[in-house]
């Protein structure tokens, strides 16, 4: 099989742990880095064997398509067919937490793999210093989903990623936390019509502002869409109960601003209840509640309402699939 059980290497961003990540990542092997949003299981995208070993290393359904992550815009329009729309959007928002879906070039070098069997390819330039250079360093598209097993919630730190990758990737480039915290705004513009799949760290006022309205679709229109959109996909162990107004004896308490009353184990994603700052601490506080939560024998975590623009979008599309029945 294409995995094979080895100590995960713990890479430090300076020039030596860079030129290491860059020497695995050539030789087609796994090592997850930081970015802005989560951190991302990194594979050289022109590589089938390192792509699929992806969806192995993530226990990923196939048909799951990536995002290629490059270090400008132009190394990124060389390998989709770019339009008018995506030059505009890429100079507003990239680097940042905004992929573009697109067609791919004719001359594409990016495994069929990635794009799952679609004639679009994501693509995608990172605002964090330390995974630009080692794109740069690379030369290659690196494929990369969020580095946690599939169905599992997305990680914001190295340690995160060691509790569920170690000893299944070669290395982990240990970056800091991650500043935003949720994965990147996953817009289609590959058709006629921009259409939102995913929200995320760029609001769609942000890009409604550039380029006009986009359509968005409902979660449960979009799984066709865009597989990622699966109901449950970021999913704690204990199940979620939203917009809880009050607390029942069995809960653990994500919070947004003041906690209910009568709550024991609580996690703060903002006491301010500002909404950047709960992105970027979704899903650490969501990690946290499971495992604390299940320790004192809770069995459910009550997540308070959370405002539904700007960024609180993104927050309530996670809270909604981590609270979705398992498939
Ligand atoms: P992740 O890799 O965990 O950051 O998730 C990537 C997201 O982008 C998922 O929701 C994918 O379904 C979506 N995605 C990636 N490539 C494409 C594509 N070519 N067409 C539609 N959705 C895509
Ligand atoms: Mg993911």
């Amino acid at each position: 099989m294409l995995y094979q059980p080895h100590m995960t290497e713990r890479l430090s961003p300076d020039r030596a742990g860079l030129a290491r990540a860059c020497a695995l990542l050539r030789a087609g092997k796994l090592v997850a880095f930081g970015t802005e949003t989560v951190y991302g299981l990194g594979a050289d995208a022109t590589n089938d064997h390192a792509v699929a070993s992806v969806f192995v290393a993530k226990g990923r359904p196939h048909f799951n398509p990536l995002i290629a992550h490059y270090p400008d815009a132009e190394a990124a329009f060389a390998h989709v067919r770019a339009t008018d729309m995506a030059r505009q959007l890429a100079d507003a928002f990239w680097p940042g937490p905004l992929t573009l879906v697109l067609r791919r070039a004719d001359a594409c070098p990016i495994s069929l793999l990635a794009s799952a069997g679609l004639d679009t390819q994501a693509v995608r330039v990172p605002a964090h210093a330390d995974t630009l250079a080692l794109l740069r360093a690379v030369g290659q598209p690196i494929a990369g989903p969020s580095a946690n097993r599939s169905g599992q919630v997305s990680p914001t730190s190295a340690a995160h990623v060691l509790a569920e990758l170690s000893g299944r990737i070669a290395g982990v480039l240990e970056s800091g936390p991650c500043e935003v915290g949720v994965e990147s705004t996953v817009l289609d513009i590959s058709g006629d019509h921009p259409v939102l799949l995913r929200a995320g760290g760029i609001t769609l006022e942000a890009i409604e502002a550039v380029i006009g309205p986009v359509a968005h679709t409902a979660p449960a229109a979009g799984v066709l869409r865009s597989p990622g959109l699966l109901a449950s996909h970021y999913a704690p162990t204990l199940p979620v109960r939203l917009t809880a107004t009050e607390m029942r004896a069995d809960e653990a308490l994500l919070a947004f601003g003041p906690p209910l009353p009568g709550a024991g184990l609580v996690f703060q994603l903002s006491a301010a209840q500002n909404l950047a700052e709960a992105a970027a601490r979704l899903f650490a506080g969501l990690r946290w509640l499971d495992t604390q939560g299940q320790t004192r024998g809770l069995v459910r975590i009550a997540a308070m309402a959370v405002p539904s623009y700007g960024l609180g979008r993104a927050i309530n599309d996670r809270l909604h699939r981590a609270a979705a029945p398992r498939a």
